[in-house]
Parts: C-alpha cells; sequence; structure tokens
C-alpha cells in the first residue's frame, strides 16, 4: 500500500490512474499549483480549487484512489498584485473544506519580495487553520533557497513537524534533517532525484521524516515513481519497514495532523461503483462499469 503525497491528478489521464492503482497506490494529495501558464482571473482560480475538491477527487474514487489536496497560491502566481488578494479570500473560504489536508504548495521559486510576503503569509493561513504546510523548494539556487525557506519558517513560528519541505537533493537534505521539518523528495525521470540516489540517500541518513513522490504534471514524469522507488530498495536490501515508513506512515502522520482524516479512514479500502457519478457525469464512455462486491 503506498501513498503518493504530491501528484498533479489533473494533468494525468485514467490510464495513470488505473496503473497506479495497480501498483499499490491508495492515496494521493494533489497540490494546487501553476498550469503551465499563468492565470489571467481570480475565478480560473476558483473553478481550479473547486476541481481539485470535486471532479479531480471523484476521478479518483472510481479507480479506488483516496484522493486529497492542499491549496494555497503558488509562488509563480504571486508577482501578479492584481490576483493575490482574490486569490487569498478564496483560500480563506476554501480552505475550512475537509478534504484539503495542509497549505500548498507554497515557497519561493524566483526569491522575489513579493514570493517572500505571500509565503509567510500563507504560512499564518495554516497556523490559522490548524493545517500542516506543503513548502517546496526553488529549482535554482536551491541551497540558498533552502536556507531562506527554514528561516520564514522561523520567522512565522510555525511549528517545525508541521512542515513538509519538497523537492529536497542531496545538498539540500541534510539543511532540512537539522530542522523538525519532514523532507520530500520528487523521484522524477532522468532529472533532480532518481531512484539510485534516493536509495543512498536513505542508506546515508535512515527513514525518519523522509517522504517520497513523483510531482507528476503535465510535464516528463512518471506517477509510478513511489512504487518504483519502493522496489529499488527492496533490490538494495532496505528493510520493508523502513520502506514502508517512507511510503506510507510518514506521509500519513504528516497529513493526519489535519484532523480531516484518520489511519484508519486511510487504510481502509475504497469500495469502487463505476457506475457513480459527479453532477451528472460519470467516467465512463460507454463502457461496462467496474463494480467492487
Ligand atoms: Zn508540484
Amino acid at each position: 500500500m503506498f501513498m503518493d503525497p504530491h501528484i498533479h491528478m489533473s494533468s494525468r489521464t485514467t490510464d495513470d490512474y488505473q496503473a497506479m492503482k495497480n501498483a499499490g497506490i491508495r492515496v494521493v494529495i494533489e497540490p494546487a499549483f501553476w498550469q503551465g501558464q499563468s492565470r489571467n482571473h481570480v475565478g480560473s482560480f476558483d473553478d481550479y480549487f473547486l476541481s481539485l475538491m470535486g471532479w479531480e477527487r471523484f476521478r479518483a474514487s472510481q479507480f479506488g484512489i483516496r484522493h486529497y489536496c492542499t491549496l494555497g497560491m503558488n509562488p509563480k502566481e504571486v508577482n501578479r498584485a492584481d490576483l493575490v488578494e482574490g486569490v487569498m479570500s478564496l483560500l480563506k473560504r476554501y480552505l475550512a473544506r475537509e478534504s484539503v489536508l495542509a497549505v500548498g504548495e507554497i515557497g519561493y521559486d524566483d526569491m522575489t519580495d513579493a514570493e517572500e510576503h505571500f509565503f509567510a503569509m500563507q504560512l499564518e493561513l495554516a497556523k490559522t487553520y490548524n493545517l500542516p504546510a506543503l513548502v517546496h523548494l526553488p529549482h535554482r539556487d536551491k541551497h540558498k533557497g533552502t536556507q531562506r525557506t527554514i528561516d520564514i519558517i522561523r520567522d512565522v513560528g510555525i511549528a517545525d513537524d508541521w512542515v513538509l519541505i519538497d523537492h529536497n537533493t542531496e545538498d539540500t537534505l541534510p539543511l532540512v534533517l537539522d530542522t523538525g521539518c519532514w523532507a520530500g523528495h520528487s523521484i522524477y525521470p532522468d532529472t533532480k532525484m532518481d531512484e539510485g540516489r534516493m536509495v543512498e540517500l536513505v542508506k546515508r541518513y535512515g527513514p525518519s521524516r523522509i517522504v517520497i513522490n513523483s510531482a507528476a504534471d503535465w510535464g516528463v514524469s512518471d506517477p509510478l515513481k513511489v512504487p518504483k522507488t519502493a522496489q529499488a530498495m527492496r533490490e538494495a536490501g532496505i528493510d520493508d519497514e523502513t520502506i514502508k515508513m517512507i511510503t506510507w506512515d510518514n506521509p500519513v502522520s504528516f497529513f493526519t495532523k489535519s484532523g480531516r482524516v484518520t489511519r484508519e479512514e486511510l487504510e481502509t479500502p475504497l469500495v469502487v461503483d463505476q457506475r457513480q457519478q459527479w453532477e451528472g457525469n460519470s467516467i465512463l464512455r460507454g463502457q461496462m462499469p467496474q463494480v467492487d462486491a
């Protein structure tokens, strides 16, 4: 049983859902992010947030996968002064919803003043709503970005273990493990972090507060990277208990801090009934529905 705690399913196909289910993925967390290009209207964020809590969640359920989301305004878009206030009010409305398990993904991109301001404000929102925060590290200038990220977390005063810092590398992981924050790793094809490098990190640092995800989106990425990395760890002689901690227990411990879902609920298999509809729409296009007994 695996969780992929960072994957953008809105950009993936039903084949992906089926393959993920077959590979043992039972729970996904979909963080709100940009859409490959900037949105130009507050209403676009509104409909996107609603789809993460609505249709996408339903779509996952039709393949036996529990879907939750995190909501936030990503740093690539906080530089749009004409949109941020509107999006912040949407967050204040939707962060109370049951399927939202954290604020995120938030953090730095170019490390501008606007990014810093709204990063801090959204960490404050996490405190207000008693939610954990999913923070991603910038892809450029990562070492400095990690230090500044940790500084902001300390300035705002959100507890370290309520923050998951994602997209770590060999360079940033020691900095994050020195704090009480959780450390996420996005396993991509050929770049940033791969299965072999992740195996080495686990051998070196152990499984405590370590999380892995696929961060799959519209780009070249692989929604099966969590089970594939588990397999690589098994082949490298890492014990089952360690693998289970990284691919299930750790993300479960982190996201159940929200108080909106229990470990027991996450571990209960979802009964599939593809005759179901969401706002009158089904995932089927005339096919025979799969209905679990
Ligand atoms: Zn992401």
